[in-house]
Parts: structure tokens; C-alpha cells; sequence
């Protein structure tokens, strides 16, 4: 009904003499008339404005049916849009007949009207802002898009015109710099699969090469046929970017030296922390304080001093790993921030130690000032964290006190807050000269033990190192060997230890009694891994002339940790040439089966804490039997090691062990004692 309102039709009759014009009530409505059925001519177009009066003439001249739209003024004076059609035809008698259906299209016309003026704001907006808008299509699972829109102002961003665009939407993929493209795609695909607004900030590389940071946000919109509809806008924020990273560098760098400052080291102090209490591996605070720093600045000048620190900064970033924190804590403090060491406390203690002495020889070189040498010395302050749970300011004012500490004992030197650790440390540094001075005094012994087969006939020995201190005396393997690879000093020591294993296999060559027997000497990981180690081995061999097919090298299991292949190959090198392997401590380590099957293996000993409770131990018993049993279908010899008893002797040999090596049969001696063993009735 609401129709009616809104449309009405007239009819117009010529008959000649006269013109009857016939108005529709519903006409009468829109054109603002009292109902009525006759209409005057000159009042059925009194309404038409004189410049719409040629459409709707032509259209009644020529009533075809088709559309036209004209003004009409209402005699209230309002002003309504009409679409009209008119029509020819003539009547069963003869007459002609005009018939006319009127329509009031205001309300369209406003709303066309309103349109195209929001279209004219958002254009007009659109030039404006220092970005572009858009408007792409997505289907429901994210496959294709297509972008519908795109306005002219993609030129100047990324100089790319918007037909080209919408034919190809992947052109502004490609404008991305690739490490930010797959966050910008993530973030579009989860606002399609969430119906959410999204936003994301990236990089664009220009036409010109220079990189820009874009922003852009959108909002999805579902369509009835499935599809999403996306509208945004791209912006240009590179200008608030560098403000920001500016900001940043500013509010947690040191402008003098670039180095993080006190507020960032803080930070990362306590993220440190946290992640400390997960991984359970320590971390160490160096406090530093330059030693009469004062002193240089008021006599020389704060620009000298400015100079010097900064110097001192670039020092301190040469000697620590990429992942550790050098911050400027203020003044002449600096503070380094040590994470990842070892979970063992004095294995931890002693690596901020390295660390400390690198940075004291370091900060010890002479310093350039002005074309001028000037000398400065540090005092550090160590402490660890990891253990208990301090705060950072506790662990602070502890490296604080500990560099306090270092000041006391006359400058240019570390100190660590617990002196328990501060006790290990000297210990341990003390018996690293020691160890480096032994090794030049030839204090290094090698002692054997004697390996027998099931019917207790000597087959060979295990050379074994024995450091003779001239004030401590007798110094264990498991005391010096430990240090001896954390130093390097391994090096030299299994040197020396092969060194005299191979002259002695010479010896042993020249007596029919003594040929038959082989040696085993240790290597460890640290000196299998050096580089030229199968050169080494070969050489010294040569050099002493003994058979390279009568030494055994005793790989432990913590080889098998590192590079597979390249174990391999080592191995293959000296095994070529003759020379037999065995995997010592064999249980206690981490090899799987496959891994051993990979090794060109001779021998496997089986540990001796297998072999102490094995008659005991069910559990060591079950294991040591699986041993023999697994080593028998690799067809590898076994060597039980730390045999002492009958017992256990019994055992092994039931289970089908055909090596020993043991207190039972000798303790690791000298090798004038050898000789007992070698020629017992002698
Ligand atoms: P290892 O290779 O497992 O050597 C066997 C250890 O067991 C030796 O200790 C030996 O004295 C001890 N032992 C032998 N029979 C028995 C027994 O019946 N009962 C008991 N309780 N112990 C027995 P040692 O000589 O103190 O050596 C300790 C470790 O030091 C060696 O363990 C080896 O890993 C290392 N080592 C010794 N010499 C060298 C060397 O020249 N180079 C390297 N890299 N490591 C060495
Ligand atoms: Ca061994
Ligand atoms: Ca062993």
C-alpha cells in the first residue's frame, strides 16, 4: 500500500473539440493536490520547473515508455524528483489516448545524492592522509584474494599504480621485505578466521632501494555468498619507528660509549634470573671500576676521560661472547653480565674467572689518548647467580663489595663476593701453574696396569698418568685430569703420556717375551678433536718406531656427544694404519647401540662400577650381562675393568668375558714393577 503513496498515473484523452486529462488519487497525493479527478492541462504541468519542461515534453510527444525524471514544485513550495513513463495508444473508438505512471523518486534521488557526496568526502579524505585505502576480497578458507579497491595513493607509497594492483594483488606482497611478510599474512588470515579487526606493522622495500615501515589495519566483513570482504588502510609510520628507536636509545643506551646503560642491564639481570631458575646453568656479574679513573679525568680533562672510556667499552664488547651483556653503569662502572655457564658452581666459577682475566690483560694494554700511551687498570668484582634467589639489587651490591675487595688487595686485579669460591679459584689457578710447571719439569709419570685374558695370562697394560708433585707428592689423574682439560694442558700431558706408551711398545718389540703385548693409552675428546690428531699419533709412532697394530686409543663416551661423522673419520685414519680402539667406561654414557655399531670399534671396557656390585647388584649384574651379550653379536672384545675379586672374576668369566683388568691382577705401576708381571720367574 505504501506504494501508493508514493506513485499515481493520469490518463489524457483527445477527442477533437477536447482534451479530458484524468488524475489518479495517488497522483494528486505526490504533486501536492487536493484529490481530484479533472485536471487542467496548464495545471498538470504548473509543478514542472521551465528547464525540466523540454524532458517531459519530448517524453509525452513521443510515449515510448521509456524512463525520464523531472523536478516538481508542490504548491507548499517543496520541491519533489519524479520518474515518469509515458505511453501512446488509441482507444476502441478512434481517440488518442496519452497514459502516464508517475513515480516520486525523491527519497533515491537523495540518497544517490548523499552518496556520491560521502564518495567525494572519502576521496577528498583519501588524498589527504599520508596513506592509502583499500578494499580486498578473501575467500572463507584464505585461498585467493583479489583487491577490488585501491586508491590512487598507492602511487606514492610504493609506486605502483592501483589498476595494476587490482589485477595483480601479489605486486604488493612483493614490495614486503621477505622476513616480514609471513607475520603480515598470518595476522590477515587469523582476522578472516576470527571475523576480527587486524593490524600489523612491516617493513617495504621502495622503488628507490630504501626501506620504509608501513602500518596497516583492516576490518573483515562477511559477505552472503561466503566470501570476506576486507576494508583498510596503509600508512606510512616510518617517522614514528626511528622516533621510536631513538626513544629506545636514548632511554636504555649510553650515549657516550653506545653500550647498553644501568637501566637496560637491569632488565636483562632479571630476565636472566628467571630464566636462570629453568635452566639451573649459572650466570656471573663483573662489576668493574677503573683504577684512578678520577685522576686521569681531572688532570688530563673530561674529554680525555670521555676518550678512555669509550676505548675501554670497545675493549670490554672484544672479549666476551655476542650473548653477554657490557653495560655502562655509570661514571667509570661498567658491569658485564655472563649467562650460560655451567649448572656446576665451580666449573661456573671458574669460567667467569677466564673471563675476568681476559678483560684484566685486555684493559692492561696500553690506551692511545690523543696520539699519547696511557695506562689504566681495572678492579673486578665477581659474583655468580643462579642458585639462590637474590634480587638484583642484592647481587649488585655483592659484585659491588667484591670489587671493594679486589681495590683492598692493591688494584688491578678480581675478586669473587664468596670466599669460599675465591679459595677454589686460587686453588684451582694455583695448580694450573703447577700443572703447566710439571709438565715442563717432567713430573708426569706413566704408570701401567696389566691386562689379562681368561686364563690370567698377560696380554697387554693400560698406561696410566701419574703426576709426581715435588711438594704434595702423588697427585691422582682424577685430581689433575679435570683441569688439565679445561686448560688446554691436555695437549701437551696426552702427548707426553702417548709419547712414552709408544717407546716402551718399541722396547717390549725387540723381547720375544714382551712382543706380543699392546697398550692402551687415554684420549680425551678435547685432544681426539684437535686438529692433525691422527697426523700426531701417526708421527709419534713412526718416531719411536713401534707397532701401530699394538696400541689401543681409550675413547670415552662424551666423543660421541660431538660431530659423529668426523669421530669417524679419525678413527678410520689411525685405523688404517693398524691402530685398535676401545670405548672406555662403557654403561655409564650415553651411547646407543646404533651409535656404536656406526664406530669402528675393536674393545669395549666395561666400567668398573658395574663390575664392583656385581655380585650384589642384581641390576649391575643384569647390565653387565647384557654388555658381554651385546658386545659378542658386534663381535667387540670386552675388558672388565676394576676387578678385585675372585667372585667377581667368577662372574665375568660365566658370562663369557675373556679380558680383565683389575686390583686382582695388579695395581697401575711403574714399569720396572712391569717386569714382575712380564718375566715372573725371573
Ligand atoms: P680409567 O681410564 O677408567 O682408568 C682406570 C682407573 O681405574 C685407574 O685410575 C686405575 O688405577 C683404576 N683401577 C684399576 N683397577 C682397579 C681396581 O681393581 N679397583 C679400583 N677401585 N680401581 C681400579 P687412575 O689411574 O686414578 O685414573 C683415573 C682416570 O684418569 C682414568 O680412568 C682416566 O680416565 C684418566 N686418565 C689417566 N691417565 C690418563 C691419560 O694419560 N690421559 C687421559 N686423557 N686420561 C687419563
Ligand atoms: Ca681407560
Ligand atoms: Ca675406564
Amino acid at each position: 500500500m505504501e506504494s501508493l503513496a508514493h506513485a499515481g498515473h493520469w490518463r489524457r484523452i483527445e477527442d477533437p473539440g477536447e482534451t479530458v486529462l484524468l488524475w489518479s488519487p495517488g497522483l494528486c497525493d505526490i504533486a501536492g493536490f487536493e484529490r481530484q479527478e479533472w485536471v487542467s492541462p496548464a495545471r498538470a504541468v504548473s509543478g514542472i520547473p521551465a528547464e525540466d519542461r523540454p524532458v517531459f515534453d519530448s517524453a509525452c510527444r513521443l510515449g515510448d515508455g521509456s524512463d525520464m525524471e523531472y523536478r516538481w514544485r508542490r504548491p507548499d513550495g517543496e520541491v519533489r524528483w519524479m520518474r515518469s513513463r509515458v505511453r501512446h495508444s488509441l482507444s476502441r473508438d478512434g481517440m488518442s489516448v496519452q497514459m502516464g505512471v508517475v513515480q516520486d523518486v525523491t527519497e533515491e534521488h537523495r540518497a544517490a545524492e548523499q552518496l556520491r557526496e560521502q564518495l567525494l568526502f572519502i576521496q577528498r579524505i583519501a588524498s589527504r592522509i599520508p596513506g592509502f585505502i583499500y578494499q580486498y576480497r578473501l575467500h572463507a578458507d584464505g585461498s585467493t584474494a583479489s583487491v577490488q579497491y585501491i586508491s590512487e595513493a598507492v602511487r606514492n607509497f610504493l609506486g605502483v599504480s592501483p589498476a595494476d594492483v587490482t589485477r595483480d594483488h601479489g605486486l604488493l606482497l612483493k614490495h614486503v621485505v621477505p622476513e616480514d611478510a609471513p607475520q603480515l599474512r598470518r595476522s590477515a588470515l587469523v582476522s578472516v578466521r576470527r571475523m576480527v579487526p587486524w593490524q600489523c606493522e612491516y617493513r617495504v622495500t621502495m622503488p628507490d632501494g630504501s626501506v620504509r615501515w608501513h602500518m596497516t589495519s583492516a576490518v573483515p566483513h562477511k559477505e552472503p555468498d561466503g566470501t570476506v570482504l576486507s576494508h583498510g588502510f596503509t600508512m606510512d609510520i616510518t617517522d614514528r619507528k626511528r622516533a621510536e628507536q631513538e626513544i629506545e636509545r636514548l632511554a636504555f643506551y649510553d650515549a657516550l660509549t653506545g653500550l647498553p646503560n644501568r637501566r637496560l642491564l637491569l632488565d636483562r639481570l632479571q630476565r636472566s634470573i628467571a630464566a636462570g631458575q629453568r635452566t639451573k646453568s649459572q650466570g656471573a656479574l663483573l662489576f668493574i671500576d677503573l683504577d684512578n679513573f678520577k685522576d686521569l679525568n681531572d688532570t688530563l680533562g673530561h674529554d680525555m676521560g670521555d676518550q678512555l672510556l669509550s676505548q675501554v667499552a670497545a675493549r670490554l664488547v672484544g672479549c666476551v661472547r655476542e650473548t653477554d651483556t657490557v653495560s655502562r653503569f655509570g661514571g667509570d662502572e661498567f658491569v658485564v653480565m655472563l649467562e650460560n655457564l655451567s649448572t656446576d658452581l665451580s666449573q661456573a666459577a671458574a669460567q667467569a674467572e677466564v673471563v675476568a682475566d681476559k678483560l684484566l690483560t685486555s684493559l692492561n694494554q696500553p690506551f692511545e689518548l690523543d696520539g699519547g700511551q696511557h695506562y689504566s687498570t681495572p678492579s673486578i668484582g665477581i659474583t655468580l647467580f643462579g642458585e639462590q634467589r637474590l634480587t638484583v639489587d642484592e647481587l649488585l651490591k655483592r659484585a659491588d663489595l667484591a670489587m671493594y675487595q679486589a681495590k683492598a688487595a692493591g688494584r688491578n686485579t678480581q675478586r669473587f663476593f664468596d670466599p669460599d669460591m675465591q679459595a677454589a679459584v686460587n686453588a684451582r689457578s694455583n695448580l694450573e701453574a703447577d700443572l703447566r710447571q710439571g709438565l715442563a719439569r717432567e713430573e708426569i709419570h706413566v704408570h701401567y696396569q696389566p691386562v689379562v685374558d681368561h686364563n690370567g695370562k698377560l696380554v697387554g697394560a693400560e698406561a696410566l698418568a701419574r703426576w709426581r708433585h715435588p711438594q704434595r707428592g702423588m697427585i691422582s689423574p682424577a685430581d689433575f685430569i679435570p683441569l688439565a682439560e679445561q686448560t688446554g694442558l691436555i695437549l701437551p700431558l696426552g702427548q707426553t703420556v702417548l709419547h712414552t706408551a709408544c717407546s716402551q711398545l718399541a722396547q717390549w718389540a725387540h723381547n720375544p717375551a714382551t712382543a706380543h703385548l699392546s697398550l692402551s693409552v687415554n684420549v680425551s675428546a678435547r685432544q681426539f678433536r684437535q686438529p692433525g690428531f691422527a697426523a700426531q699419533v701417526l708421527g709419534t709412532l713412526k718416531a719411536c718406531q713401534a707397532d701401530p697394530r699394538k696400541l689401543k686409543l681409550e675413547l670415552t663416551e662424551s666423543l660421541l656427544l660431538g660431530d659423529i661423522e668426523d669421530t669417524i673419520e679419525r678413527m678410520e685414519q689411525l685405523k688404517k694404519e693398524g691402530v685398535g680402539f676401545a670405548l672406555d667406561d662403557f654403561g655409564t654414557g650415553y651411547s646407543s647401540l646404533s651409535y656404536l655399531k656406526r664406530l669402528p670399534l675393536d674393545q669395549v671396557k666395561i666400567d668398573q662400577s658395574f663390575v664392583r656390585d656385581v655380585l650384589s647388584d642384581p641390576n649391575d649384574a643384569a647390565i653387565v650381562r647384557t654388555i658381554l651379550a651385546l658386545a659378542k653379536s658386534l663381535d667387540l672384545e670386552v675388558v672388565a675393568e676394576g676387578v678385585e675379586t675372585a667372585g667377581q672374576l667368577g662372574f665375568l668369566r660365566l658370562h663369557g668375558c675373556e679380558g680383565f683388568q683389575g686390583y686382582l691382577f695388579g695395581r697401575p705401576v711403574p714399569i720396572e714393577e712391569m717386569d714382575a708381571f712380564v718375566f715372573p720367574d725371573e
